[in-house]
């Protein structure tokens, strides 16, 4: 049931006193680095006072900026011969952020990653066929090591070449995969050109869904084609990658391990705490890895705390499937919109296929959303009437959950250009 028992079902004053214990740790690690240090004595901060999670309030939180701006040794707290790997992320404005491992800030990670995949259900007999990109992307080797300690059968197949990856889940018989949500939708369309039957013709049991925000639609729809078990899972590299929260059986919110991270979920305006419940953004201090110490990392996820003890009996506290990212938020005609209460609607919809994009486009000062739909081939061979009606729906329906209306273009399967990696569901063409 559990891989560390005693961890993972600790008492609640125990893990306080446990995270005290590594977080006062970390305070002296984080003043070894270049970047800590002049924190600390730009704002006075002591970091021999900080002792407990409720001391952490006084140290401003860490941005994706500063790690840019510390690229590449302003956060490293070891020399360097003690690290034996990095990883790297390159980011949209394509400043790299750099995180640096020791051997055992590695084996902490894998023992983290194994804890997850654990509660999520895998086993020593499981065939583990990992289709996420292996390098600098912590997802591949991450989730890869975690699956080998558990001792399954791991493939290191990695992202892409859908072609070999029906071939694999075939020809072995993977009963674990490793995937992005919208490539497990979209791979669908090719098992169906190659004759197969996702369901017949493979022994999937467990799903992990990782690495992008996917609606609870979407992942019934994934365990409704698949006919297997789909766990989300949630990491990012900055703060090692994979396995940071996870699913365990019950499939409600995703226990975020809290002998690694102290967590909090602040409003995003004005960094307080937000009541339990409500959503707000993630910030995470890693106290438990050595090479590269993060106080209060702005993870730019929105998320709430699912409240109440799980039924699993592990007492790490769970957050809600990421909602999405700070930075992700549309503002259209001057409503907020998430990407995500759109992705809601469509996969709601009976008729609907497996891909979507928005567009937002300006005519003559005007904005306009596009929103294009792939829809199941076989009502293109219906009547018309039939497609106007689907059109119209979602139409009205997303107009109720966002208060704008788009145009929608509904579209045969394969129409959107489908990603092999993360998906690109929103395309602004406002400001070209
Ligand atoms: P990795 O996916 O390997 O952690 P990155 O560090 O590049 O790679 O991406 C991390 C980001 O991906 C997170 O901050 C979050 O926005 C997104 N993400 C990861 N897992 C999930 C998930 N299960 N649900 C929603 N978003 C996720
Ligand atoms: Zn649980």
């Amino acid at each position: 049931m559990y891989w560390e028992k005693q961890l993972e079902t600790i008492p609640r004053e125990e893990l306080s006193l446990l995270q005290a214990e590594r977080l006062q740790k970390t305070m002296a690690n984080a003043q070894k680095t270049n970047f800590y240090r002049r924190l600390f004595s730009r704002h006075k901060i002591d970091p021999e006072k900080i002792k407990s999670p409720e001391d952490l309030t006084v140290i401003p939180p860490t941005t994706k900026a500063d790690l840019r701006e510390g690229f590449p040794f302003d956060f490293l707290a070891v020399p360097l011969e003690e690290v034996v790997r990095l990883h790297s992320s390159s980011g949209t404005t394509g400043t790299p952020t750099v995180i640096y491992y020791t051997a055992e800030d590695l084996d902490r990670w894998t023992n983290q990653v194994a804890r997850s995949l654990y509660a999520a259900g895998v086993r020593k007999n499981d065939v583990f066929q990992n289709m996420m990109s292996y390098g600098l992307f912590t997802g591949g080797l991450g989730m890869h090591y975690g699956a080998e300690r558990i001792g399954a059968l791991t493939i290191p197949i990695g992202a892409g070449n859908s072609k070999r990856q029906i071939w694999f889940l075939k020809f072995f018989q993977s009963t674990t995969i490793h995937i992005i949500p919208s490539y497990a939708l979209f791979l669908t369309q090719l098992i169906k050109a190659e004759g197969l039957d996702p369901r017949r013709d493979f022994n999937i049991r467990t799903i992990l869904l990782g690495s992008e925000p996917h609606s609870e639609e979407t992942r019934r729809r994934v365990e409704e084609i698949y006919g297997a078990k789909a766990y989300n899972s949630y990491g990012l590299s900055e703060v090692n990658g994979p396995g940071v929260a996870f699913e365990c059986a019950f499939q409600e919110g995703m226990h975020l391990w809290e002998d690694y991270y102290i967590l909090e979920i602040v409003n995003p305006h004005t960094l307080s705490p937000v009541p339990p419940g409500e959503v707000g953004e993630i910030v995470l201090t890693t106290i438990y890895r050595d090479a590269t110490p993060l106080l209060r990392y702005r993870t730019g996820d929105l998320a709430s705390l699912v409240e109440g003890p799980c039924p699993c009996g592990r007492v790490h506290r769970r957050i809600s499937r990421i909602q999405g990212r700070t930075d992700d938020m549309l503002i259209f005609r001057g409503v907020n919109i998430f990407p995500m209460q759109i992705e809601k609607v469509l996969m709601s919809t009976p008729g609907v296929d497996t891909n979507y994009r928005v567009i937002l486009e300006r005519e003559d000062y005007q904005d306009k959303m596009i929103v294009e739909v792939e829809i199941k081939p076989e009502l293109f061979l219906g009547d018309l009437q039939k497609l106007a009606r689907l059109r119209e729906r979602i139409q009205s329906e997303l107009r109720s959950e966002i208060l704008v209306t788009p145009e929608v273009v509904l579209l045969e399967p394969g129409s959107i250009p489908a990603s092999e990696g993360k998906a690109q569901r929103v395309i602004d063409r406002r400001q070209l």
